[in-house]
This record gives C-alpha cells, structure tokens and sequence, in this order.
C-alpha cells in the first residue's frame, strides 16, 4: 500500500495534513490520507511525538508582535502590560517549548487567546492556554465545532471534543474589535473558505494581518469541505485578503514561511484560479476524479507547490470537489 515518495518534507509545522507526514516518518513510504486515517490512532499520536519534539522558532514583526512557527499552524503573539495575547495555540505538546519561546519574549501572563478556526494544529493548546490564564475567543462555528466530534470525510477521520477548558468562551458572528496592549485588533468573519469558522486578525497600528488557513504560503493548501470550506471560497478570501492589504502589510499565512507579503498573497490566489479553472474544464468534459488527476492539472505549479505534504493528487481531488 505504501508509495515511494521522493520529496521529503520540507517544513516542521504541523496540521491536519501531516497525519500523512506522520505516515510517511513511520513508514518511510507514503500513505493516502485515507490510508493513513486507517491508522489514526496511532498517527495522531505520532503527531504529538513529533510536534513535542520541534522547535519553536520565533520571528518577531513589528510593534511588539511576533509569529512563532514549530507546532501546527503559525500562531502570533502581542506582548505587553494588559498580558500575551496568543493568536491561535499550536499542538497541546509542544506546551514546553511554547512556554519558553514566550517566555523568552517577555515576562507578561498570558492573558487571552484568540482562534482562528476550529482545526487541531490551531487550536489543540486551547485546554492549557486557558489553564495557564488565557481567555479563549472565537468565532461561533469554532466554539461548536470543538465542542462536538468533528468528522473530516476528506481524511476518514473524527476529532474528539476538547475539555471544557478548551473551549471558546467568548464567541462572535461576524466582528469583534478589542484594544490591548495599545493595539487596535480587528477580527473577521470570513464568507466560509478553508472552513466555514474562519476569522482574519488584524493589527492596526503596526499593519499586520492574520490571515489563518485562507492563505499557504507557498505550499497547496488543505480544504475541508466537512465545515464548509470550498475552492471558490478560498479564492474569495484570497480575493478580500488583497482588499484589506497594502504592500506595507505583514501577512501572516496559517501554513508556509510565516512572515509573508502582499505579492506571495497573490501568487497563491492565482495559482489557485488557475487550478480551479483547469480541474473544471476536466471535470465538464465528463472527466471522473480520478482521470481528472491522471491528466495532472497541477503539473505547471507543483515544482513550487505540490513539495510539501498536500501533493498535487490530493489538492486536485479537493478543487475537483468544488467545481
Ligand atoms: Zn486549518
């Protein structure tokens, strides 16, 4: 069952993808995600091993804001005296090296934690963030979606509830604007995109914006079409997110190099329009899932996007699901 698989994994951060990742680490070969998922269990744990083993690589921005890369999606973090205010939590067991990593950053509480989305590399911390004093908010969708068993049909896969700790405890529909730290922060419902919870985080004064899972910076990304996230969506998002930016935006993409820019923005949307209209022209000339990836839609863009853990073949079923 196993493929070879050439390309070894470039990158150190966790998702929902690297489940595959894990796959290939265990096996030295390369599994589906279907057939990973077969063995959930025991690479959700593998997961953990990993996450709690990589390092936490900090890379501060501007106006005392830094995005921290090493355990699941990039997670940003505002320090000062109203305390650390996280956004999003990275996987439960790199719980020692985030601590250091934000303790080396200053000696304020952490205070707050704001989620993305619902998904396991953003928001797995949430129980001990909260127990080490961190308010939890979100958006609604990702309050109900960690509260219940969340069944992922793209990777044959059921997530468990957090601990009542983990859970949001404020939420909202489509806005929410706080002030600490002296920084103005905007959240933002997203139409529904890589899921149907996602929230943009923008910092005001020092012009940095969260863009979450809508945004991988140079690598395909995930879709998970279980919460309502689709290709059309995503595009959308990509397209509001060029709306909201100017040159001098900080963009900080939930997966990839994690301090980003306006033009990679751009490329990605475009790569993904392209895609899309390739996938759809197959799949209108009759063309079944499998033939639409036998015929490689992708090929012009994978030497630059397909070398991570969402290859080609998966990204194609994805579009192909959405158009
Ligand atoms: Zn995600």
């Amino acid at each position: 069952m196993n493929h070879p698989r050439e390309n070894p994994l470039s990158r150190r951060a966790f998702c929902l993808c690297c489940v595959g990742s894990a796959a290939f680490t265990a096996t030295g070969g390369w599994l589906t995600p279907r057939e990973a998922f077969a063995e959930a269990r025991g690479l959700v744990s593998l997961i953990k091993d990993s996450a709690a083993v990589s390092p936490i690589v900090t890379h501060k921005l501007r106006n005392n804001i830094s995005v921290l890369e090493g355990s699941g999606g990039n997670f940003a973090v505002l320090t000062g005296p109203d305390g650390k205010v996280l956004i999003d939590a990275g996987i439960g067991v790199s719980r020692p090296q985030i601590t250091k990593a934000l303790a080396d950053l200053s000696a304020d509480p952490i205070t707050h934690l704001i989620n993305t989305h619902w998904h396991f590399d953003h928001a797995d911390g949430n129980t001990w963030l909260n127990a080490a004093g961190a308010k939890i908010i979100a958006q609604e969708n990702t309050r109900k979606y960690l509260s219940e068993v969340q069944r992922v049909e793209d990777w044959d896969y059921n997530f468990l509830p957090l601990p009542s700790g983990g859970i949001p405890s404020e939420v909202f529909v489509s806005e929410l604007n706080l002030t600490l730290n002296g920084a103005s922060i905007a959240l933002k419902h997203y139409e529904p995109a890589h899921t149907d919870s996602d929230i943009s985080v923008r910092f005001g004064e020092a012009d940095i914006l969260h863009v979450a899972d809508t945004f991988w910076n140079g690598v395909y990304p995930f879709i998970d079409y279980s919460t309502g996230g689709s290709i059309d969506g995503t595009i959308a998002a990509c397209d509001a997110n060029l709306v909201a930016t100017t040159d001098a935006t900080i963009i900080i993409p939930g997966h990839g190099q994690p301090v980003s820019n306006r033009s990679e923005l751009k490329e990605f949307r475009d790569m993904l329009v392209a895609i899309r209209e390739s996938v759809a022209t197959l799949k209108k000339q009759g063309r079944s899932r499998d033939e639409t990836v036998a015929a490689k839609p992708t090929a012009p863009f994978d030497a630059k996007w397909g070398s991570w853990v969402i290859d080609s073949g998966l990204f194609t079923r994805l579009v192909y699901e959405g158009v």
